[in-house]
């Protein structure tokens, strides 16, 4: 069986996302069955990109977390309990829907934030990946992932932000960010 590798897309620039999407089209173009788990991005109606997968027939499967919601996006914050209970169930569903061995391309997007603000610990996630079948292709997403998991990877891109329209006053847009 062809070994699958780890990658990791981090960093403070816009991009993340998209890329770990790009490779999802790309797997399932040829083929390749994928599975997207977004973490916390409850509270907020789903982005584009999942909704053009529900309308494309893709072998592509999607699962997002609707309780994960940040503290800081959170009206009053707190919910960080909660937040690490539900956070360490996706987790575990992750690890049930990679382990039943109908997966080429797991993606998880989001969860190097849980892991860089502490609400996941890394250990949980250097374990599912040592559990991984050997062809599971793996990408993780997200700002801040600790080094310890950039070590394990065989890919790692940080994207760095050297502009962005946010920063100029134009809000997030429909289409393009979200
Ligand atoms: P995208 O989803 O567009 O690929 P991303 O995954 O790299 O971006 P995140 O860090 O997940 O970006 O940020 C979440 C949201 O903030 C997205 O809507 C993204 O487009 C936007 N964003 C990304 N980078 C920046 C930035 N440097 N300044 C402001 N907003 C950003
Ligand atoms: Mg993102």
């Amino acid at each position: 069986m062809k070994r699958g590798l780890i990658q990791i897309y981090t960093g403070d620039g816009k991009g993340k996302t998209t890329a770990a999407f790009g490779i999802a089209l790309r797997a399932a173009g040829r083929g390749l069955r994928v599975q997207i788990y977004q973490f916390l991005k409850g509270g907020s109606p789903p982005s584009g990109e999942v909704l053009a997968l529900d309308n494309c027939g893709l072998p592509i499967r999607w699962r997002r977390f609707d309780d994960q919601i940040p503290p800081m996006f959170r009206k009053g914050g707190g919910g960080e309990e909660e937040l690490r209970r539900s956070l360490r169930k996706a987790l575990e569903e992750v690890r049930e829907g990679v382990l039943g061995g109908q997966t080429d391309l797991v993606i998880l997007d989001e969860i190097n934030v849980a892991l860089a603000q502490g609400w996941l610990p890394v250990e949980s996630v250097l374990e599912f990946l040592q559990e991984c079948p050997e062809g599971v292709e793996v990408v993780l997403t997200g700002r801040g992932a600790p080094e310890c998991l950039l070590e394990r990877a065989h890919l790692v891109t940080e994207m760095r932000c050297i502009k962005h329209p946010f920063d100029q006053g134009v809000p997030a847009r429909r289409g393009i960010e979200f």
